[in-house]
């Protein structure tokens, strides 16, 4: 048997929308756009939505449109994708890791409260493998501090903690709809927010700081456009746009299923003590179905599994144990000891809604022999 590690979720009637558009005369951004935005809207409980061509753009642009820029801090976790950090970088802004919860792999609110200076501006949490960080307590430091929230939301559009949902507790969630997200349209992003002059500063930047997009120009009257301010070019096309408005109904079933699947591996190996699960808490958005094993023989657990045709991933080793990383900033490992840590002993398994119950149970069965071989 063989297992992929990621399949994706695009279905029939996501393609009979994508042909809508591909017979249409818009293929850019446009009014699938804004019915995409609408119904994210709706699914996020965020009022305002504006598409992007990543969730790298969306952290990248949610920072500008607060403000943020050279002499600031921003705290986040080393324990996350690189985009994340350089997102940061490219503000201008001084980057400042804190290190981790050690059973959950998430930024630690009270290493947060120890890293705020005076500079400080922001504070980027990442909602790691789908379980939200602990909002309640960095809401809490945000607030008392003045500081802004963004949420790295790439891996969380699901989940849920302390009866509060992605983006609720932050000033802006950021989405990443990359091809083995959730949500995927191969590529795309987008920031959800309730702050509407947020919103509107990012929808400018998206477009070159331009006042009036393709669609809003094509009328009967020639109207001139004007350049506002410095933009990017990170906007959410119809195409893309397409792919996603009637998936974001299969969320919901999507989530059961690899909620499910989790259950099996967690039941499946949980009298194999070398095998260690991160803790959930509240409700998971059940991403990436991570499992820990002892750094020492964590390749070789990786190798034996891809012998045994399993697809498997590392998600994620420490960001400041990279090369630039090490480099620009002088990091060593023990910087941050426990991301470091998870960054050596991780492995991904295969978790999306079409892996039947036998792919589940042969990934269980190969990682069971796996580690009773190297343990
Ligand atoms: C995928 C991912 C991103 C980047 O998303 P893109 O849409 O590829 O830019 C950012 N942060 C995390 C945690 C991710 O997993």
């Amino acid at each position: 048997m063989k297992v992929e590690f990621h399949r994706h979720n695009i279905e029939r009637e996501d393609v009979e929308k994508l042909e809508e558009v591909l017979d249409s005369l818009f293929l850019t951004t446009g009014a699938v756009t804004s019915e995409f935005e609408q119904r994210f809207a709706e699914y996020t409980g965020l009022p305002h939505v504006v598409g992007l061509t990543s969730c790298t753009a969306a952290l990248h642009l949610s920072l500008l449109a607060l403000g943020i820029g050279p002499g600031d801090e921003v705290i986040t976790t080393p324990l996350t994708f690189i985009a994340t950090a350089t997102a940061i970088l490219h503000t201008g802004a001084k980057l400042v890791f804190v290190d981790v919860e050690p059973d959950t792999g998430l930024i630690d609110p009270a290493k947060v409260k120890g890293a705020i200076t005076s500079r400080t501006k922001a504070i980027v949490p990442v909602h790691l493998y789908g379980t939200m960080a602990d909002m309640k307590a960095l809401a809490a430091l945000a607030k008392a501090h003045g500081l802004w929230m963004v949420e790295d939301c790439a891996h969380c559009i699901e989940g849920e903690r302390d009866g509060v949902r992605p983006g609720h507790f932050g000033d802006v969630a950021c989405y990443s709809f990359y091809a083995t997200k959730n949500l995927t349209s191969g590529e795309g992003g987008a920031v959800a927010t309730r702050n509407e002059e947020l919103a509107e500063k990012i929808r400018l930047l998206r477009l070159h700081g331009m006042n009036k997009d393709a669609a809003s120009r094509h009328g009967l009257k020639y109207r001139h456009w004007d350049m506002e301010t410095l933009g990017w070019k990170y906007n959410m096309d119809n195409i893309h746009a397409a792919l996603l408005v009637r998936q974001i109904e299969r969320l919901g079933p999507y989530w059961e299923r690899r909620r499910q699947i989790a259950e099996w591996y967690r039941e499946g190996l949980k009298d194999v003590p070398s095998v260690l699960f991160p803790e959930i808490r509240g409700k998971g958005a059940y991403h990436l179905q991570t499992v820990w094993v002892d750094p020492k023989i964590r390749d070789e657990v990786m190798h034996q599994m891809q012998k045994r045709e399993v697809g498997v991933a590392v998600n994620y080793r420490a960001i400041h144990t990279l090369t630039f990383f090490k480099n620009q900033f002088g990091y060593k490992p023990e910087d941050f000891p426990s991301a470091d840590e998870i960054g050596r002993k991780t492995i991904s398994l295969p978790l999306y809604p079409k892996l039947t119950g036998e792919e589940a149970e042969y990934v269980v069965e190969a990682l069971r022999s796996v580690v009773s071989l190297l343990c």
